[in-house]
């Protein structure tokens, strides 16, 4: 880049808030993702929206990439700077606008840390349900953006449930105002949702408003081993179609249960083939009538052995075997991919037996674990990067996934995004209509392709 446009933004944020050192691209020409780097050739901190306009214009006037980044914990490589040009950091966008008691929405800025955002909605008896693994760490902007969700998002969704307006800046710099705080809109086209899940491949989020929901009153949270995967689908399948929608209902399959026992010896029988967590939220009573449900299912699907959580201490016991699903998985190698490939949920316990088989056919580790009441799996491959002939298995074996996803009626991504990672399968799922429907979006709000370019939609 040009050291005249470097002065050009330095003279728009200020000097301090323009990184070029060796050390400082280094630390963010990568994010969570494993196998993507790439170095920028500035970072650049704006803290308000009008350097946000200034900076954009002035790289779509010379065609500069810039790529947004709240706290890089993605798992698509969406942050990575694969063209060089600019990391625009978002954290000092940090700051909660407005708690809106009456219209229960609060106003925020990006940058804001989602379990900071919780903390304060905690204080009036409300929760924003958006709830990654990483709520300690990523930032509101990058949870719209990536529409992210989480353990709850059977009963609660994704992002784009909470998002009801959005301040976003183009490519070409100017600044657009979608949504608010109305419960009904249907007035135009809904931008709101388009930005959200983008993947800053469209604008840069500045400011959300967002819908807050009241906190469960109570909570039950049940625990099942079954000795056969097909009675642990049917009790998914049972659950739902007796009209309860569990917060959570989650699902690990064997190898997963191997390894979190090998880790944190929760009691786990090695020989399960399947273990579910629920977890029913709400009203005491319609608590206690939903437990008994659930109770009920599990045991006509013959569940091998259930333990109900009589109070906080036992919950946290039962939530330390899904706890340690991703940590136990990621020590047992150096490299982790976490994919989260989703099917239609009556299809779950055929897709956890299409994982075993690839493991074994391309002899690669795989645990899967996830979201089994949404169907949103988290196969995850352990592996170590630095063995080439590994990796052509890896490789191999996340092709077979990916494509069994979409056989089975799937998607390639429940909640991360599809970044990079994901997008030599985009056309496979949506055909080649749909991809140049998104092509045409992109290429008519950042026509220069400024924006995240070769992500999502890939090469326009
Ligand atoms: C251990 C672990 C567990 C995880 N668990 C979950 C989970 O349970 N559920 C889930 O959904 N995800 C999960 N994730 C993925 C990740 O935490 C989410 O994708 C999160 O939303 C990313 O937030 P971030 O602030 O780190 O965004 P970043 O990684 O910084 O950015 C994500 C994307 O958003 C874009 N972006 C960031 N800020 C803006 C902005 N202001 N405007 C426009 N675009 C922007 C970036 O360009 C990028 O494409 C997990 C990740 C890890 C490492």
């Amino acid at each position: 880049m040009q050291t005249l446009y470097m002065q050009e933004f330095q003279k728009i944020v200020g000097a301090e808030n323009v990184l070029t050192g060796q050390e400082d691209l280094f630390c963010y020409s990568y994010d969570a993702t494993p196998g993507y780097s790439h170095l920028p050739e500035a970072v650049i901190i704006p803290e308000n929206v009008q350097q946000v306009s200034a900076i954009l214009r002035l790289a779509n006037q010379h065609e500069i990439p810039v790529y947004p980044r709240g706290s890089g914990t993605n798992l698509s490589a969406g942050c990575v700077p694969l063209k060089g040009g600019i990391v625009l950091l978002m954290n000092r966008f940090d700051h909660i606008i407005d708690v809106d008691l009456e219209n229960l929405v609060v106003v925020t800025e990006p940058g804001v840390i989602v379990a900071d955002l919780n903390n304060i909605a905690a204080k009036h008896g409300l929760i924003y349900p958006p709830d990654p693994g990483t709520v300690a760490t990523a930032t509101l902007g990058g949870t719209i953006a990536e529409n992210a969700g989480g353990l709850r998002g059977l009963k609660y969704g994704v992002s784009k449930h909470y998002v009801m307006g959005l301040e976003v800046v183009l490519a070409n710099g100017d600044i657009l105002h979608t949504g608010g705080r109305n419960v009904k809109d249907v007035s135009g086209y809904d931008l709101t949702k388009l930005f959200t899940g983008s993947e800053g491949t469209l604008g840069v989020i500045t400011q959300a408003t967002l819908k807050l929901v009241p906190a469960p009153e109570c909570k039950k949270s049940i625990m099942a081993v079954f000795k056969n995967l097909d009675n642990a689908g049917k009790t998914v399948a049972g659950i739902i179609a007796a009209k309860i929608t569990p917060a959570t209902l989650e699902i690990m399959d064997n190898a997963t249960i191997r390894t979190v026992e090998d880790y944190a010896h929760v009691g786990l029988p090695l020989d399960a083939e399947a273990v579910l967590l629920i977890e029913v939220d709400g009203m005491p009573e319609v608590v206690a009538k939903e437990a008994n449900e659930v109770l009920r299912v599990l045991k006509t699907n013959h569940a091998d052995d259930i333990q109900v959580a009589q109070n906080d201490a036992e919950r946290d016991k039962l939530w330390a075997a899904r706890r340690a699903a991703l940590p136990a998985l990621a020590k047992l190698r150096p490299t982790t991919y976490v994919e989260d490939a989703t099917v239609p949920r009556s299809k779950v316990p055929e897709f956890l037996r299409e994982v075993s088989r690839i493991a074994k056919e391309f002899n690669v580790t795989i645990g899967t674990f996830g979201h089994a009441g949404d169907g949103n799996m988290h196969p995850t491959i352990v592996c170590d990067s630095r063995d080439l002939k590994e990796m052509e298995s890896v490789k191999k074996a996340m092709n077979e996934i990916f494509l069994s996803a979409i056989k089975l009626g799937g998607t390639l991504s429940g909640e991360h995004g599809i970044g990079l990672g994901k997008l030599p399968w985009m056309e496979q799922q949506h055909g080649s209509k749909v991809m140049d429907a998104m092509k045409s979006i992109k290429r008519a709000l950042d026509p220069n392709l400024i924006l995240n370019p070769g992500k999502l939609v890939g090469e326009c």
